[in-house]
């Protein structure tokens, strides 16, 4: 893992995911290494030739960034980790996130933090003092093996359900994003109720659903990847590459039926 430590001009950026005002990442690449990350494309604005997931970039000044940026920026939701995870393991280290959610809490910044790790257990303190925050733990499969193999330094799954347990005694609003579903492994009737099922009794009412993009574009990496690890699954791949539309169509159906008979805030994403 090649980690190096860089200068931003700005901490936000304008974002263009729906609801969202501005985007905050404190890092560059991702520790967290997803076989299928949509985030890759970040590659291009850096000069690394390592693989995606094999490279950090720290932004060392963003929070002296952030505190001066905020004073002239017009209130407005703010997503953190749009194109990186906020709470990669290096955060244990730099606790940007960290002192960049206390200067939003200071500034009364509505945020949004999606995640893969239960690291975001750390900042309950800081959370709990902002009037208006959401946290979201990302999902992708119900399978712990398989969810290890495809996101490897990412929290384990059930680190993942208890974080969403400790945000919700702590009065944090939570949401689950469920995506990518995982061809093969995750987008199946059953799988999909099963993991309603737990999270509706876990109390959780808001799932994002989306499938996975981009995979023609990744297709070199994952037939590799699924090759070495799950060879069986590659045909199953493959179709969905070939008629991507048709794929989208069938998961649509899938998921209606899977959240038949549940009330909840559920939104489909593609
Ligand atoms: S956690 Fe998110 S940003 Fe990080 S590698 Fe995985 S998908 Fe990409």
């Amino acid at each position: 893992m090649k980690i190096a430590e860089v200068y931003c001009k700005n901490a936000l950026s304008r974002s263009k995911i729906s609801g969202m005002d501005y985007a905050l990442n404190p890092y560059i690449g991702c520790e967290h290494g997803c076989v299928y990350c949509y985030a890759e494309f970040m590659r291009k604005y850096t000069n690394h030739k390592e693989e995606w997931g094999e490279f950090v970039d720290v932004k060392i000044n963003i929070v002296d960034r952030l505190r001066q940026q905020i004073k002239r920026t017009k209130l407005g939701t703010i997503m953190i980790g749009t194109v990186t995870d906020a709470y990669q393991p290096l955060e244990e280290k730099y606790q940007l996130t960290r002192r960049c959610l206390e200067i939003l809490a200071d500034f009364d910044f509505p945020i949004t933090i999606q995640t893969k790790s239960d690291l975001v257990l750390r900042d309950v303190d800081i959370l709990k003092r902002m009037k208006n925050k959401e946290v979201g733990l990302t999902i992708t499969c119900v399978d712990p093996k398989v969810e290890t193999l495809f996101e490897p330094k990412a929290s384990k799954l059930h680190n993942r359900f208890t974080a969403l347990e400790e945000l919700k005694e702590n009065d944090i609003p939570t949401f689950v994003f469920f995506g990518p579903i995982l061809p093969f492994f995750s987008d199946r009737e059953e799988s999909i109720k099963s993991l309603v099922k737990k999270l509706k009794e876990m109390g959780i009412e808001e799932i994002y659903f989306d499938k996975m993009n981009y995979l023609s574009g990744k297709w070199k990496r994952m037939k590799i990847f699924l090759t070495q690890n799950f060879p069986n699954a590659l045909n199953y791949y493959w179709e969905v590459v070939k008629d991507g539309e048709l794929y989208s169509a069938k998961l649509e159906s899938v998921l209606a039926r899977s959240l038949a008979g549940f009330s909840l805030n559920a939104e489909i994403l593609f």
